[in-house]
C-alpha cells in the first residue's frame, strides 16, 4: 500500500503552523488511540500513521526534508515502525510531547501497549548524569585607541538567562523531583537499531530529562520548570591593554546560566576598534602626520605632537625634508601580550601655500634664485623610497 501524504494524514495544508499540526495530531490521537478502540486494527493503523506524520512534520529538520523529497527524505531504512520502513521514531515521545506525560486515554492500562516502541533503556546503563550547560553570550566591544592604550572596563546591559529567583534554579515549584520515566534515572537512552550491518546500539542523552535522570514533579511557574529565566543584566567586561580589531576573548562562566543549576556558558567578547580622528594604527605603532611650513622645515623648529599619553615636544632639525619620518619611542600602543610598547611615527609634511599675497610673493621672489634654494639632492635623499620601505619593515 502506498504511503499517504503526511499533510493529508493530519488533514492540514502545507502552510500549517506548529500549533495547527499539534492540534490536528491531538485530535487524531484521541480519536484512534487503542485504549479507546480496543481490538480495532484499523484504528490502530490510523493511530500509528498520525503519530508518524506528526513526528516528521513537527521536526523542522525532517519537515524540510519531507517537503523537498517526500517520504524518501525521511525514511531511515530497515526496521522500525510496523514494517513501514520508518525507523527514527519514538511513539511515547510523540504522545508525551502533545499530551504531557502520563495522560490517560481512558482505557485500562494507559498506553502501556506501546512501551515497546523506541522507549528502550532500563535502569541498567549506569552512566553518569549530565549537567546542563548554559549558552554562550556574545558581545561586540567597541573600543577607541585611548581605551586600548590604557585598558578599560566596559559595562553592557544584556538580555541573559539567569538562575530563576523563585525556585533557585531547581525548576520545581515545591522541590519535589521524580525519577525520569523515560530513562529510568539513567540520564541516557540506549537505542537498538537493525541495520544492514546487524544490530547497532547507540546511546544518547535522554531528551526528557536532558540527562539529569530526574524531572520536576510540579514545574516552577516563573521559569516553566527550566530553572532559568530571561533577565536584563549589566555585565562588566574588562578590556585588556593592546587589543586589536577582530580579537576575541572569553570570560568563562559569564554567559547564560545553565538550566537546573547547571554550568553557566561563557561570555565571548569580540573587539571592534573604532577609527581615530588623529592617529592611524599600524600593529602597535601609531602613525601621525605633522604639517610644517617650509620656513620651519628649512630653519628648524620645535613641534608639539599629540600622543595618547598627552602632548610631547619634538625637535625639527634645520633642513628637514617633507616625508621624513621621526620616531617617538614607546609612544605607540602597549603589546597585548605585555611585550613592551610600539612607537609613534611622525611623518613630516612640508606645507606648500596654495595662495600668496603681494608681500609674500615679493619676499619669495628674492629667494627664487638664491643659491641654497636650488634643488641639489644627495644620493641618500634620492634613495628616499627604499629608505621608507626599510622603515616599516
Ligand atoms: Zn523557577
Ligand atoms: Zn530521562
Amino acid at each position: 500500500m502506498a504511503k499517504r501524504d503526511y499533510y493529508e494524514v493530519l488533514g492540514v495544508d502545507k502552510n500549517a503552523t506548529a500549533e495547527d499540526l499539534k492540534k490536528a495530531y491531538r485530535k487524531l490521537a484521541l480519536k484512534y488511540h487503542p485504549d479507546r478502540n480496543p481490538g480495532d486494527k484499523e484504528a490502530e493503523e490510523k493511530f500509528k500513521e498520525a503519530a508518524e506524520a506528526y513526528s516528521v512534520l513537527s521536526d523542522p529538520d525532517k519537515k524540510a526534508r519531507y517537503d523537498q523529497f517526500g517520504h524518501a527524505g525521511v525514511e531511515g531504512g530497515a526496521g522500525g515502525f510496523g514494517g513501514g520502513g520508518f525507523a527514527d521514531f519514538d511513539l511515547n515521545d510523540i504522545l508525551n510531547s502533545v499530551f504531557g506525560r502520563g495522560f490517560n486515554f481512558g482505557g485500562s492500562g494507559g498506553f502501556g501497549g506501546f512501551s515497546g516502541f523506541g522507549g528502550f533503556g532500563g535502569g541498567s546503563g549506569r552512566s553518569q548524569q549530565r549537567v546542563q550547560r548554559g549558552g554562550n553570550l556574545r558581545i561586540k566591544a567597541k573600543v577607541t585607541l585611548e581605551d586600548i592604550a590604557q585598558g578599560v572596563e566596559k559595562k553592557y546591559k544584556v538580555k541573559k538567562y539567569v538562575t530563576c529567583k523563585t525556585c533557585h534554579g531547581s525548576g520545581s515549584k515545591d522541590g519535589e523531583m521524580e525519577t525520569c520515566g523515560h530513562c529510568h534515572g539513567a540520564g541516557v537512552v540506549v537505542e537498538v537499531r537493525r541495520t544492514i550491518l546487524g544490530q547497532m546500539q547507540t546511546q544518547s542523552t535522554c531528551p526528557h530529562c536532558n540527562g539529569l535522570g530526574k524531572i520536576v514533579k510540579h514545574k516552577c511557574p516563573d521559569c516553566n520548570g527550566e530553572g532559568v529565566q530571561l533577565s536584563e543584566e549589566v555585565v562588566t567586561v574588562p578590556i585588556p591593554r593592546g587589543v586589536a580589531e577582530g580579537m576575541q576573548f572569553q570570560l568563562s562562566g559569564k554567559g547564560h546560566a545553565g538550566p537546573h543549576n547547571g554550568v553557566p556558558g561563557d561570555l565571548i567578547v569580540q573587539i571592534e576598534e573604532l577609527p581615530h580622528d588623529t592617529f592611524e594604527r599600524q600593529e602597535n605603532n601609531l602613525l601621525y602626520t605633522a604639517y610644517i611650513n617650509f620656513v620651519d622645515a628649512t630653519l628648524g623648529t620645535s613641534l608639539e605632537i599629540p600622543t595618547l599619553q598627552g602632548k610631547v615636544k619634538m625637535k625639527i632639525e634645520p633642513g628637514t625634508p617633507s616625508g621624513k619620518i621621526l620616531r617617538l619611542r614607546g609612544k605607540g600602543l602597549p603589546d597585548v601580550n605585555g611585550y613592551g610598547s610600539g612607537d609613534m611615527l611622525v611623518s613630516i609634511n612640508v606645507w606648500i601655500p596654495k595662495a600668496t599675497n603681494k608681500e609674500e610673493r615679493e619676499l619669495l621672489e628674492k629667494l627664487r634664485n638664491s643659491p641654497n634654494f636650488q634643488p641639489n639632492p644627495s644620493k641618500q635623499e634620492k634613495g628616499f623610497f627604499s629608505k621608507m620601505k626599510d622603515f616599516f619593515n
